[in-house]
């Protein structure tokens, strides 16, 4: 079996990946590092993407949406992080909820929610890590307590990507602290509803066009119709869905690293130093052949297995080892890639420091990498 069956990708698909690839390296490439320095979520860039049909990647098309594959959306994922990550992981966030209200919402609820986020009018936001929960996600605390018709959410949720604009909320809350994870609930929330507190963006190393903060719920009541996914459905999706987004971040890796490796590359063939072309030095070359392996290595892994997701495989093994190698050898080799520029690889002038510095955050989102660890030491030794 081919690792990357390109016969799988459908038109859809196809256009879809030369249209990001197009928009990245146009509108995303033209703005991003404004998006960085003002430190502010990209909210013309959303706008944008909508524009260019890609907030509904994972809609059915009688929905409106791309009904992209799996491998399409991460190859989607890896054009545009091969310009911003920012933007690119803001709109995983935003498409992995708009594939989810398509698949698992009925009725008023699907009707209301879903056509906002394909046009792209409604920006949504994942809410499960809260300020004392990360990792241990069954152990969050934000409350839903039931008032006749109503739900009462309260709590504070944390590291929202999307936060400080988003217009629907997805909040994972306990009904019933002594459930455990089976107490869980998902609500879709909008986020104008009274009692929803948005905390300014966050100051990051980085990634600022996420427009990542903090939401707070304050007695804010919901209507009955608004529960999403029930107790007992709720953290069995989430985790259904987190080796797709591991090996999207993954994907997204190779976006970045790819362009921090053609980005050196061509600066050393123009730089001398002692008579000789950067270039021709072996010190300098050793260093980007190493990076290029590791690029080799990590789209080896990434694709193998959004190739066993799309089989219906189980693919959580392969998902925790592309992730875990590709974030570690990203930053490793984006660092590299900057030490071979000299000084001038330090400069803003260029998308390095900015994917330096999105690498760093890729090492905690969907799973820090020591819980990628427990994924595939408990595969090699229980
Ligand atoms: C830029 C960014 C965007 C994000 N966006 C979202 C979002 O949209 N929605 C959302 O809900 N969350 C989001 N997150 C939060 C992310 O999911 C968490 O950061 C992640 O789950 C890790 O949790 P934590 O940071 O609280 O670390 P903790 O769980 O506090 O862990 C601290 C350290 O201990 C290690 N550790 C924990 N448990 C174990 C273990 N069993 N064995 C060994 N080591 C362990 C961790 O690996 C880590 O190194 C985002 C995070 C970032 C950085």
């Amino acid at each position: 079996m081919p690792l990357l069956n390109l016969e799988t990708l459908s038109q859809n698909d196809l256009t879809s990946i030369e249209r990001a690839s197009l928009w990245a390296t146009t509108f995303v490439a033209e703005r991003a590092e404004t998006w960085e320095l003002e430190r502010r979520f990209a909210k013309e860039g959303f706008e944008s993407a909508a524009q260019h049909q890609l907030t509904g990647l994972l809609v059915p098309e009688i929905d409106g949406g791309e009904a992209l594959s799996k491998i399409g959306l991460a190859r989607v994922l890896e054009e545009i992080a091969a310009t911003d990550f920012a933007i690119a992981f803001s709109l995983v966030c935003h498409n992995n909820l708009a594939g989810s209200v398509a698949r698992n919402a009925t009725g008023n609820l699907r009707s209301k929610m879903l056509p906002g986020l394909v046009t792209g009018t409604s920006l949504g936001a994942f809410l499960l890590t809260e300020p004392a929960v990360g990792s241990d996600a069954a152990a969050i605390s934000v409350s839903a307590v039931q008032d006749g018709e109503e739900w009462i959410l309260n709590g504070e949720k944390s590291w929202v990507t999307n936060g400080t604009d988003a217009d629907l909320l997805s909040v994972y809350a306990q009904t019933d602290q002594s459930a455990g994870h089976r107490g869980i609930a998902t609500f879709l929330v909008n986020a104008n509803t009274p009692g929803v507190i948005k905390s300014p963006a966050y100051e990051l190393i980085g990634g600022h066009g996420l427009g990542t903060n903090s939401i707070t719920f304050e007695n804010c009541r919901i209507s009955e119709e608004d529960l999403f996914l029930p107790p007992g459905a709720s953290f069995k999706a989430a985790m259904e869905g987190i080796d797709l987004a591991r090996v999207l971040v993954s994907a997204m890796c190779c976006g970045m690293l790819r362009t921090a490796l053609s980005t050196a590359s061509s600066y050393v063939r123009n730089r001398e130093a002692f008579g000789a072309r950067l270039a021709d030095l072996q010190g300098v070359r050793f260093k980007l052949a190493d990076v290029a392996t590791n690029l080799e290595a990590s789209r080896l892994l990434t694709y193998q297995a959004v190739q066993s997701l799309e089989d219906d495989r189980d693919a959580s093994v392969q998902a925790a080892h592309a992730k875990k190698f590709s974030t570690r050898v990203t930053e490793y080799g984006i660092a590299s890639c900057m030490q071979v520029m000299g000084a001038n690889g330090a400069k803003r002038d260029h998308p390095l420091p900015r994917h330096l510095a999105a690498s760093r955050l890729t090492q905690y989102i969907d799973g820090a990498t020591e819980i990628q660890d427990v994924v595939i030491s408990r595969s090699l030794l229980d």
